[in-house]
């Protein structure tokens, strides 16, 4: 049979980005499209950054009504082919025309709305999907809906949990604001007296699967699990960890239009004094340069980099860190590079292809992750020839492994426990090899040589996660 798949997300590149999920969704389509049997779909909220980037190419597909409890709105449905992916785009005006994606007093409202649009839109659509894929807690609810409010037969439904510590999480006495309930409750949506989105995708799902297998793991303990590892232990058995990959075409040293100068061979990398000069910071390319690019948020280990990092910086070495997010370390590594100007630089902001110099420029990424479901900065990182240093946590531990000096296998660096002086310790040890020609040279030519985290395995096991469904 073939599949007919509608991803359900909140963000894809390269229309709008926060984080690896907007990677993911945008990539992974075109790679399971290349099955002839398969199409996927994607549909979005249309944020005010698409329309005022995209306008020329959005088409208008069709506008109906849709409710959010007593709310009568409106949605219109966008339809643009991007690199031979059909995306649609749910327009609204007073839930999508607003600056940025998140973070606003109403999200829960706005992805309700979003969700019963989708919904509403399927018998509209010029396309008839078999699954509905929904992403995260963003599109929980769609999962909740397909099965109870409006049962379409034989439509299956998969929910990927990419970071179980975000779930939508709203006030019970919205749940009679917000929803149509005939018969006053749909199931599946309460949790600890709240109303919780990730919860409903994972109740209503048929398939569940997250971002490596480490972390669907993990997620089923109550340190990881964020308050609800019951239910991903009771639905154990429809649970998968599927590693992300990255679009290997589009993270490429050789071609990344971002980079000033290209390279495939790291002996021919020049990129590193010109981001020196560009940062402020002395010019030597001998200097190892380690950096940092995140979501400036307590999951990414920023506790533990504020531990060390003056410490640290007493070594010949520069850091940049790259990031947008807690004012609590906004604040912290402002202060931080004030007082280590020739060494350290904190760039506060979202910057697509600054990041993109820094991974071509460095010599050493830094993610000493708290949690990771899977985290795809450090395999980004492989592909620009950058040695990894992570803790071993979700993905981080399936994905990078340590060098070892006496076998000379590994394609980065490593830490177990939560611990700045881990940290540092394995921060010295890298320095070490990174001095250390011979093992410098080997740990480079594994990453030549290792996986390259394309999508093209991770994709089979999709594919075979789809076709076991229907
Ligand atoms: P998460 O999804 O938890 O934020 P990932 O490692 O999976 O973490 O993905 C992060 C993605 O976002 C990477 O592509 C990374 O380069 C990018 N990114 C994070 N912060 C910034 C920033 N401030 N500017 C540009 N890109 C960023």
């Amino acid at each position: 049979m073939s599949e007919k798949i509608l991803f359900i997300a909140s963000e894809c590149t390269p229309f709008v980005k926060t984080g690896g999920l907007a990677d993911v969704v945008g990539s992974l389509p075109q790679v399971l499209n290349q099955k002839e049997t398969t199409e996927v779909r994607v549909v979005l909220p249309l944020y005010q950054e698409i329309r005022e980037n995209w306008s020329d190419d959005l088409e208008n597909v069709h506008s109906f009504p849709v409710s959010v409890g007593w709310r009568n709105q409106e949605a219109t449905l966008y339809q643009l082919t991007y690199q031979g992916v059909v995306y649609y785009f749910i327009e609204n005006e007073y839930y999508f025309t607003r600056r940025g994606l998140y973070g606003y007093y109403d999200d829960g409202e706005r992805f309700v709305f979003f969700c019963q649009a989708v919904i509403e839109a399927l018998s509209i659509l010029p396309f008839q999907p078999n699954i509905l894929h929904g992403h995260d807690w963003q599109a929980g609810l769609a999962m909740a809906f397909a099965k109870i409010q409006k049962p379409i037969e034989h439509l299956r439904t998969v929910f990927t949990i990419h970071n179980i510590k975000y779930q939508g999480i709203m006030p019970l006495d919205v749940y009679h604001d917000l929803f149509h309930l005939p018969d006053g409750h749909i199931s599946g949506l309460e949790w600890n007296g709240l109303l919780n989105c990730m919860k409903a995708g994972l109740f209503h799902a048929d398939k569940i699967t997250t971002v490596s297998p480490s972390y669907a793991k993990e997620i089923t303990t109550p340190y990881f699990g964020e308050g609800l590892y019951p239910i991903i232990s009771e639905r154990e058995e429809d649970v998968a960890g599927i590693v992300n990959g990255i679009n290997v075409d589009d993270y490429n040293p050789q071609t990344d239009p971002h980079i000033p100068y290209p390279y495939s061979n790291i002996e021919e990398n020049k990129n590193k004094t010109i981001i020196q000069e560009k940062l402020g910071l002395p010019v030597n390319s001998k200097k190892p340069l380690y950096v940092t690019i995140t979501r400036l948020v307590e999951q990414k280990g920023l506790h533990l980099i504020q531990a060390i990092i003056d410490e640290f910086l007493q070594e010949d070495v520069q850091f940049v860190l790259l990031g947008t997010g807690d004012s609590e370390f906004e604040d912290y590594f402002y202060h931080a590079a004030e007082r280590n100007n020739d060494k350290l630089v904190a760039y506060l902001g979202f910057d697509e292809a600054l990041a993109r110099q820094l991974y071509a420029a460095a010599d050493f990424f830094v993610m000493p992750s708290l949690f990771e479901p899977c985290g795809l900065s450090q395999l980004i990182s492989l592909q620009y020839k950058t040695i990894p240093i992570v803790r071993e946590t979700g993905g981080l531990k399936d994905t990078i492994r340590p060098y070892n000096e006496y076998t000379k296998e590994g394609n980065g660096f490593s830490f177990t426990n939560y611990n700045a002086h881990d940290l540092l310790h394995v921060l010295q040890y890298s320095l070490q090899i990174f001095h250390d020609q011979e093992h410098w040279s080997t740990i480079l030519k594994n990453i030549d040589e290792g996986d390259s985290y394309s999508w093209t395995e991770s994709a089979k096991s999709y594919h075979t996660l789809y076709q076991d469904m229907l």
